[in-house]
């Protein structure tokens, strides 16, 4: 049975170019980039050339990319990296959304026993925050404003521009976790007015383990981990080069293919829905705002959405229920719940990630394993 992967938002195959590149990297530049030797230097020119294409792809040039293990990491730098500073001026609170990754919800709650505290904006059905709703929120003791820009579960896209111009207006320091955002579109930290931008390789065709901050030249933070000084200090550790350009290279591949993968997953859309109707069965797709087209959070009522993915995955299509990462730590599908899914969808809800190079027989063949199993589902009841 050929197996369909359908779970990209959680992380995607490396593309080829991306593991070429590694490989070469690690090859070539295996010296240590803080290495005061000829090839220490010459792996630490790459790096920093790495470092301006990646900031490029982002409109970075008045900023800095810091690289890190990835977006759990660069979402807890920029929580306790800031808010650490803010809070020795007074500055305790933070304003977030109930929709934001565990990375940055976690370290957040972290900080309550430091009297810092977090206000949270309200989200509507559609996905998204109201700006008016921040504009309304934002107070003199605030330190950092942090909303995602595009949601994990159901890849609605967040008025990240609204929202940054509000926050510069106000003079309030804004992040927005880029994690499944970046490398699926455009993101231009000037045009957007964001001051910190978290993003991972692995959610956009680089490799594992790899992720960088971007910060806004500056933008103050403390590091999270002390050694070596590396990155300026901000994050200690040796840097892994080839991961580092894998991430780039995959970047820059990401978003010259952008055009051509939205079309083809507007296109693996209309095929799982067309022939789940075709089968009878019934579903909601959750989200009705501007979204990434890669992601796709169907519902089904009454099914159990754990043992769909289970009967999917026997038959060899592999899905999420909602985000990976909140199925680890069982949390649930805290997201759905936040914006107002009632409970008997949200039990029922999976996400469907592509990568864009999927046949669509493939997706039409998922569509059908999809359609057996839910009514399998259904005549247990
Ligand atoms: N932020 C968002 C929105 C995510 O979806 C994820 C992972 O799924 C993360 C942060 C964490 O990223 P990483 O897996 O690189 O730690």
């Amino acid at each position: 049975m050929e197996r369909i992967y359908l779970d990209n938002a959680a992380s995607r195959m490396p593309t080829k170019r991306a593991l070429q590149t590694y490989a070469e990297y690690s090859e070539r530049y295996y010296a240590n980039t803080a290495a005061n030797h000829a090839l220490g230097i010459e792996a630490s020119a790459e790096l920093e050339a790495m470092r301006e294409r990646i900031s490029k792809c982002i409109n970075g040039s008045n900023g800095r990319v810091y690289f890190c293990s990835g977006g759990t990491e660069a979402n807890n730098l920029t929580i306790l990296g800031v808010m650490s500073l803010q809070a020795r001026e007074g500055k305790t609170g933070i304003l977030t959304t109930k929709l934001e990754h565990s990375s940055v919800l976690r370290p957040i709650y972290s900080l309550r026993e430091q009297n810092i505290a977090a206000d949270f904006v309200s989200s509507r059905r559609s996905g998204t925050v109201n700006p008016k709703d921040i504009k309304m929120q934002i107070s003199a003791n605030l330190g950092l404003v942090s909303v995602m820009y595009a949601n994990n579960v159901t890849g609605v896209i967040q008025p990240i521009a609204a929202i940054g111009e509000m926050c510069k207006a106000n003079g309030v320091l804004f992040h927005a976790d880029g994690v499944q955002a970046m490398g699926h579109t455009d993101i231009d930290v000037e045009r957007d007015n964001v001051d910190l931008l978290s993003f991972s390789a692995h959610k956009f065709g680089g490799v594992k383990g790899v992720g960088g901050l971007w910060v806004r030249d500056g933008v103050k933070l403390l590091p999270l981990l002390h050694g070596g000084g590396q990155e300026s200090g901000l994050r200690s550790g040796t840097v892994d080069l080839p991961g580092v350009a894998a991430m780039a290279v995959a970047l820059e591949e990401s978003l010259a293919e952008l055009p051509e993968v939205y079309e083809r997953c507007r296109k693996y859309k209309r095929i799982l829905l067309q022939t789940l109707r075709e089968h009878n069965v019934l579903c909601t797709e959750i989200g009705d705002s501007k979204k990434l087209p890669h992601i796709l959070c169907i519902a089904f009522e009454g099914i159990n959405a754990g043992t769909l993915q289970l009967l999917l995955s026997d038959s060899g299509v592999m899905v999420s229920t909602g985000s990976a990462c909140s199925s680890i730590s069982g949390e649930g599908n805290y997201v759905l719940e936040v914006i107002g899914v009632p409970s008997s969808l949200v039990n029922g809800a999976i996400r469907l990630s592509f990568s864009g190079s999927e046949r669509y027989r493939d997706v039409w063949c998922a569509a059908c394993r999809i359609a057996s199993a839910v009514k399998a589902l259904s005549r247990q009841k």
